[in-house]
């Protein structure tokens, strides 16, 4: 990139503020460092604030459309949201990169909502006519798909606990009182206080039932992530569950 285009590349969006972090004025611009035909000669975005380092890659006839690659990036909790969808998501476009930095912030706006006991955002209301085994005073909070129903194999067994066998799948329905399943073989519902555990990893979200069963679901781009799921769930539960 010549020196003009580092001068173009200013006025683009990941150096006004950080895609990653959101600190405004905080990211700055460096050439790209090719050793023996090692490393790379595209510039390096790094980011003073959250340490975030990554390639831009600035078309000089086409500014607008650059495209950009997360090499290094903070991946504490408090960026699980950004670290899957920026840092961990490979090359994107800079609308998809746009796209994720701002779902990531209003993701973390939500989380630190969720965590003080304010759910109003998620619009709770009851369904009418309630599906098969929810009473109509209960007020859905989360309505997710593609969600297991598994057993859990008891401690110490070879067997990671999220690996148990299916029992089944389908919609369940996260409501002020109660879990439902409304699974292809059995409608299945349990009472928030039979939740034992809740977790999440960066792949899906787990809760842990008094029955040894448990239920799961996958981190998918079109429904919330699994960090602010349970979020919600233990929030509903007025539990920390560590
Ligand atoms: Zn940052």
């Amino acid at each position: 990139m010549a020196d003009g285009m580092f001068e173009q590349a200013q006025h683009l969006p990941p150096l006004q503020g950080c895609l990653y972090c959101h600190t405004e004025g905080s990211t700055v611009l460096r050439p790209g460092r090719k050793l023996l035909g090692f490393g790379s000669d595209l510039p390096m975005l790094k980011c003073e604030h959250c340490r975030a380092v990554a390639f831009l890659d600035v078309d000089p006839d086409y500014p607008d459309s650059w495209r950009i690659l997360y090499r290094r990036f903070d991946q504490s909790p408090r960026y699980y949201y950004v670290a899957l969808y920026l840092g961990q998501a490979g090359w994107l476009s800079a609308n998809e990169a746009l796209t994720a930095s701002t779902n990531g912030y209003v993701q973390r706006a939500r989380l630190a909502q969720t965590r003080s006991g304010d759910l109003t955002w998620l619009r709770p209301g009851s369904l009418r006519p309630p599906p098969p085994m929810m009473t109509p005073d209960e007020k859905v909070y989360l309505t997710l798909r593609a969600v297991t129903l598994q057993e859990t194999p008891p401690p110490g067994f070879l067997v990671r606990p999220d690996h148990g066998t299916v029992l089944d799948s389908g919609k369940l329905y996260i409501t002020d009182q109660k879990l439902h399943l409304l699974g292809q073989r059995h409608d299945w519902s349990y009472d928030l206080t039979d939740i034992q555990d809740i977790k999440h990893d960066d792949k899906a979200w787990l809760i842990y039932l008094a029955d040894q069963h448990h239920v799961r679901g996958l981190n998918v781009a079109d429904q919330f992530d699994a960090q602010l799921i349970t979020a919600v769930v233990k929030a509903l539960c007025q539990s920390e569950f560590m």
